[in-house]
Parts: C-alpha cells; structure tokens; sequence
C-alpha cells in the first residue's frame, strides 16, 4: 500500500522555539503512523521570500512590464521556473497533507512563508481562473495551519482586543487555501506559548499529539461551493441560495456573511466629531 504523504511548511529560525517542537511533534507522531513526511525549513534553506523576474529561467515575455502572475505561467509551462520553486512544486503535488507551521506575525505568516505561498502556488500549477475554490487544482488535498500567537486566547475572540481569529484566518485559510482548492482543515492554535507556564506548553504538545493520530479523518472546514455563485454576474451568491439563507441568523462563511454577522465594518460616525 502506497503510504500518504504530508509536507510540513516549516517558519522558525531557532531549534529551540516552540514552533520548532510542535514542527519535530508532527515528524515524529506522523512518521510513527506510517506517513511520508517530508520538511521545507524555509529558513534553513534561506528560502527567498520576493516574488521577482529572477524566479524564472532565461529570457521573459515582457521586461518593460513585467507582470508576475502570467510571466511565472508561461515558465511553468515551458519548465523555465528557478529550482527551488519547481522543487516545492514537486512536494506539494505529492503530498496528501500540507501542514503550515509558524509563529503568527502580524496577524499572518512570517513573509518568508508568504513568499513561498507567492512563488510555489503558481498560476497554472496550484489555480486557475476555472480551477479554484471547491472546483480546485488541489480538491483532493488537505492543508491546515499550526501556529502559535504571543496573544492570549481572549485577545483573538468576538469580545476580544485583536478581534475575532476566525476573521484574522479568513484570507489565508479560503484566500490562500481554499483558493486553491485545497480542503482546509480546522487550525491548530498554540495560544501564546512564551506567557504560559511549561505545564501548559507541555498540554498544548500533548493535545497536538492526541489531534494528530486522526488528523487526516478530519472533517474539513465548511465553504460555500463555486457553483453557488453567479460567473456571469460577478460571483455574487446567486439569488435562489441567497433567499434560502436570508431567514437564517448567520451568513454563510466568515467572508460571505449576507450582512448578518458583526464582521461588516461600519464607518466610525463619531470620528469626525471627536477631531473637530
Ligand atoms: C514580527 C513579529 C510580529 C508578530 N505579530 C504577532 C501578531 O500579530 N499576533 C500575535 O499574537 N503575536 C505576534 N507576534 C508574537 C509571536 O507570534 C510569538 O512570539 C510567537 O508565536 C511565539 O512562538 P515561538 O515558537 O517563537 O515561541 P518561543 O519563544 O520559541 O517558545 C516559547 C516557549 O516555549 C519553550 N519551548 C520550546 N520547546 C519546548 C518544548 N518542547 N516543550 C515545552 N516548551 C518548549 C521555549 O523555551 C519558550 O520558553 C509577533 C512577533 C514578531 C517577531
């Protein structure tokens, strides 16, 4: 039987981080349950961050301007992509479980895990303008992010400082992920590992540890289908799965929320009064 693969996108610059742990806790459980894991240490591999011109091989269609999305394309195709890209690409394509690990860094990935997500996940390879979202390249893959936050718990909630997280993971989980295809897994979140004790470090491990040993029978996080919009009308939700959601008290996703949810940022009314 020919065993599953997971990739483990790995951002930490120190072994001794706590990114690093949950990174060798995934190697060891996943690799004990007899998975193929495969690591990209990013910062090991000094792995470049910028999407630019020097990402292709040879000459590009159009110097004067450059347009990175179709120039990037058309290397694909031709095989003209630089080696580091091309060699993420293979890993990905085999992998059935692709695992971002890293510390939060204002309210996303460190960039040089942002630069792998701009330069790997290639037009053509990872989407298309008819491949994407629940009709995506990657439909048959799971990805998840495992991360970890120096904010508590509270800060990330409805009632919280930082606001909901699930607002906070919205662009990368259906942006990013789901964009691609991708069926996104619920997020493993290390809440705030440098302020808690290392009794409580050591139960965030722990449950990592009792997660993983079903982690790819996970149900995936729940996104509206491509075909419940309108191509022809600028994918606004079409009108017959609109009016079945308009009694409901929730919109449908975090993003597409009809208006309901308390995500619609309203202009701040008394802003102009305060500075008069
Ligand atoms: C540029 C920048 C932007 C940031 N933006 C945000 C933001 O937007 N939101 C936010 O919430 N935070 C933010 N942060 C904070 C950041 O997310 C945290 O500092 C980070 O997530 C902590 O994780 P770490 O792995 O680096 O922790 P570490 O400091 O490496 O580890 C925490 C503790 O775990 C211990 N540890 C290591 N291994 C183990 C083990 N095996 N078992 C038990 N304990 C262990 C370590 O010794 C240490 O005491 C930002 C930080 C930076 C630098």
């Amino acid at each position: 039987m020919v065993s599953k693969k997971v990739l483990i996108v790995y951002a930490h610059q120190s072994s001794g981080s706590f990114n690093s742990a949950a990174k060798d806790a995934a190697v060891e459980v996943l690799t004990a349950k007899g998975y193929a894991v495969e690591v990209s240490d990013l910062y090991a591999m000094t792995f470049k961050a910028t999407a630019t011109a020097e990402d292709i091989t040879g000459e590009v269609k159009n110097a004067d301007h450059f347009c990175y999305g179709e120039e990037t394309k058309l290397a694909w195709e031709a095989g003209k992509l630089t080696a580091d890209i091309t060699e993420e690409q293979r890993k990905l394509t085999e992998a059935d479980l692709v695992i971002f690990q890293f510390p939060m860094y204002w309210f996303t990935v460190p960039d040089i895990m942002k630069g792998w997500m701009d330069r790997v996940l290639t037009l053509g390879f990872a989407f298309t303008h008819e491949k994407r979202y629940s009709q995506g390249i990657f439909k048959d893959k799971k990805a998840m992010l495992s991360f970890t936050t120096g904010s508590q718990e509270s800060m990330f909630s409805a009632n919280g400082i930082n606001g909901d997280m699930n607002v906070t993971l919205w662009p990368l989980q259906n942006g990013i992920l789901h964009y691609c295809g991708f069926q996104v897994l619920a997020p493993q979140i290390f809440w705030a590992p440098s302020h808690v004790s290392s009794e409580a470090r050591s139960t965030m491990l722990e449950g990592w540890h009792t997660r993983m040993q079903g982690l790819l029978g996970e149900n995936p996080l729940a996104f509206t289908p491509l075909d419940c919009f309108d191509g022809e009308k600028g994918y606004q939700l079409k009108p017959e799965v609109h009016e079945k959601h308009a009694a409901k008290e929730f919109g449908l996703t975090v993003g597409t929320h009809l208006g309901k949810a308390p995500t619609t940022q309203q202009p701040d009314e008394s802003w102009s009064l305060k500075n008069e």
